[in-house]
């Protein structure tokens, strides 16, 4: 998995939320953190940027 912002690598990493687990991306670089939920909100929202 290549960063999208920075072309960095990236590594997958195991995030607790209160209901849940997810696997989420994050970059070793710029600390871009990627899972599944931010994607498809950037997919539907393509001029939406997280900050
Ligand atoms: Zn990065």
């Amino acid at each position: 998995m290549q960063c999208p912002k920075c072309k960095g690598r990236m590594y997958s990493e195991k995030y607790y939320d209160f209901v849940r687990s997810f696997d989420a991306w994050k970059c070793t670089c710029c600390g871009e953190l990627l899972d599944a939920i931010i994607m498809a909100n950037r997919a539907r929202n393509r001029c939406v940027s997280h900050v």
